[in-house]
């Protein structure tokens, strides 16, 4: 059940209005990362949600993203006001000003439509609390952008309010999946393949103005088996000082790990 207080969770307070401004704001009211997309995806995964904590917990963001929501929607309200009788608001965006008579609508920052497209709801609480952490990143860094695209002491007050919840939502999605107490790399019931689960490819190599092989926790150590490029020797490789194949020569060479490429499993054979 919903109930709406007439009161918004976080003071809006415009000076100058700046239809510009308002017009980028729509980024989190209609767009991809925005404050309707978030409350839609965290409440309809807390109605999937099985887990009686994790549950409630999605429920109370789910229902504060709403009220972000109102908070967004009055202050980008409060810039494209001006547009309604401005013929050079048309310049900012037409649509709004035709379409919307300087209100806001369901579009982001470019004039397209809000879709549940953005939603990531899996029915499946750990995979979805991931969806979760990396949406409050996303949102928390299209708000500091935005920061920087005003000089309005009420907007910018306002926006850091709604930037510093996603960092408390992120804080709470991240300690909620840890308090599964799975191992990280764990999801679901049907266990990897062990002969390729911990196989990393190099499968982008060379040396030059676009980069260089790294290595790092992500391919190095005794977690992996780190196999160089599967597909290179099949490539014809250009020659270097004249020495044909050299390359091709030199990286098979180098190979490490068993060096083959387990076959993926084949259902019914
Ligand atoms: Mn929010
Ligand atoms: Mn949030």
């Amino acid at each position: 059940m919903y109930h709406h207080i007439k009161q918004l969770m976080y003071t809006v307070n415009v000076g100058t209005p700046d239809p510009r401004f308002g017009n980028m704001l729509l980024e989190q009211f209609g767009g991809a990362n925005g404050e309707l997309a978030a409350a839609m995806q965290y409440t309809i995964q807390g109605i999937n949600c099985e887990n009686a904590g994790i549950k409630d917990l999605l429920m109370d963001i789910g229902t504060e993203e709403l009220s972000h929501l109102e908070v967004v929607g009055t202050l980008a309200r409060a810039h494209l006001k001006p547009m309604k009788n401005r013929a050079e608001s048309v310049d900012s965006d037409p649509l709004i000003v035709i379409a919307g008579g300087g209100g806001v609508c369901l579009h982001n920052s470019a004039g397209n439509p809000w879709t549940a497209d953005y939603l990531k709801i899996t029915g499946e609480v750990e995979v979805d609390l991931r969806s979760n952490i990396a949406a409050e990143a996303r949102a928390k860094i299209v708000y500091e952008r935005l920061l920087g695209y005003t000089d309005d002491a009420g907007t910018l007050d306002a926006l850091n309010f709604l930037m510093s919840r996603e960092i408390t939502h992120m804080k709470s999605f991240q300690k909620a999946l840890d308090s599964i107490g799975r191992d990280i790399f764990s999801i679901g019931e049907v266990p990897p393949m062990k002969e390729v689960v911990n196989v990393y490819f190099n499968d982008s190599t060379g040396r030059g103005e676009a980069g260089s092989d790294e290595r790092g926790p992500w391919n190095e150590g005794a977690d992996w088996d780190f196999v160089d490029a599967p597909g290179f020797p099949s490539v014809t490789p250009l020659a270097h000082d004249g020495e044909a194949g050299g390359a091709a020569a030199h990286s098979r060479a180098g190979r490490t790990g068993h060096g083959v490429i387990p076959k993926p499993h084949q259902p019914g054979r």
